[in-house]
């Protein structure tokens, strides 16, 4: 039972102090630094890193000599196997192909270095209720429930293996609560996809493995943190479940779990690349109204929306699935805040203009507050890749 420390709690009760401390904390997140679907029309996934969990001194979950490392080996090989052999245009990385240990951020640079399209995490599950039996797929994010909460406990704590994870993780406790609030301010581009293809995978899980589907979630995974493109864990069942657990060591139930993330993921990149050549057409012949949600502190609303008509730049402080009140306060004393909803995520956005150079002479007194802070361009209230910005607004002035 963890015992949550009270004199930490009484130092943090105060609210505004959370939130100063979430955005604080959003700093730590990484940053795309590279083209994503929904701003390239001819994008394609073409690399998929599998992660099998755990592996060498590390068994992970353990029912007698039945260890967790295995079966997620096992489930990895398979899946990566059935991609290699019917989608040979998708390149396959694992982060280990057998047993041995691999730090968790190591797992995390394999894929960010390589610039992968998806990253794919399988595990398996333990808990005391030898009922409880089935499948969940978890996202980055703020755990809902504290059943999520241990699960992202259990998987983290594999770091306290590591030498150095004090420095490594920056303090970051895997047994603290406390630690996991900085979850509740994801700076991830790709919560949306993630999600998505998370929800595809347990939709096979149900349909078509015959497997119990306890959902889509969400929780604070240090693995899925430090990746820079959309990414899940899969949990593919409990092996403190008798009759979960016998499936799972068995090369038929590997084999099914395997392809059903397979299709899944399949049917992701499909879903992905059209999505994205729809989204770019639709942006490029505006032949939609487009009406984004747009608030801001210190402007207009009126003068916002205009401003955000044509192509704009700003600089990003943070990025969050939740609406955040537009108060200096809230952002480390920053004014002229704007929020902007894509994608189903609100962009907190400071010194938007239509002149570039006014935006990038901003940049450095922002990143004296948001280190991690970086311009964007915006057009119809649609993030656009810089470089396509420049285009429009040269071709603008050359009229
Ligand atoms: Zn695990």
């Amino acid at each position: 039972m963890y015992i949550i420390n009270s004199l930490y709690l009484n130092k943090i009760k105060d609210l505004k102090k959370i939130v100063l401390l979430i955005l604080g904390m959003a700093a730590l997140f990484p940053e795309p630094a590279f083209s994503q679907p929904g701003n390239d029309p001819n994008y394609k996934l073409k690399t998929v890193v599998l992660d099998a969990g755990h592996g060498g001194r590390d068994p992970g979950a353990m029912v007698g000599k039945k260890m967790e490392k295995d079966i997620a080996l096992g489930i990895i090989l398979k899946l990566g196997h059935y991609i290699e052999k019917y989608m040979p245009d998708v390149k396959v990385v694992y982060t280990r192909d057998s047993d041995f240990f691999v730090p968790l951020y190591k797992r995390a640079e394999i894929a960010n270095k390589i610039k992968a399209d998806l990253f794919i995490s399988v595990h398996a599950n333990i808990c005391g209720t030898p009922s409880i039996h089935g499948t969940e797929t978890y996202a980055l994010g703020l755990h809902r429930t504290e059943d999520n909460l241990e699960v992202a406990k259990k998987e983290n704590s594999v770091i306290l293996l590591e030498k150095d994870h004090t420095t490594r993780y920056e303090g970051f406790d895997p047994n603290s609560s406390e630690s996991y609030i900085m979850f509740e301010l994801v700076q991830n581009e790709f919560l949306d996809q993630s999600l998505m293809f998370a929800s595809d995978v347990e939709d096979q899980f149900r349909t078509r493995a015959g497997r119990r589907d306890r959902g889509v979630r969400q929780a604070g995974f240090l693995v899925l943190r430090e990746t820079s493109m959309p990414s899940v864990l899969i949990e593919t069942g409990y092996m403190s479940n008798k009759k979960e657990l016998n499936y799972l060591e068995s090369d038929n139930g590997r084999a099914i779990i395997a392809s059903a993330i397979f299709r899944a993921f399949r049917k992701y990149k499909e879903t992905i690349e059209a999505r994205s050549k729809y989204h770019t057409q639709l942006v490029e012949n505006k032949k939609e109204e487009v009406k984004p949600a747009i608030d801001s502190l210190a402007v207009s609303k009126r003068d916002t929306v205009d401003l955000f008509k044509g192509v704009v730049f700003a600089i990003q402080i943070a990025a969050s699935k939740r609406e955040l009140k537009l108060e200096p306060e809230n952002f480390k004393g920053v004014k002229y805040l704007y929020r902007i909803k894509t994608d189903n995520i609100y962009k907190y956005l400071t010194s938007a203009s239509t002149s570039e150079d006014d935006v990038q002479n901003q940049l450095k007194e922002i990143q004296k507050k948001y280190p991690d802070a970086y311009v964007v361009a915006y057009e119809n209230g649609h993030p656009v890749s810089m470089q396509k910005a420049r285009r429009k607004v040269a071709a603008e002035a050359s009229k």
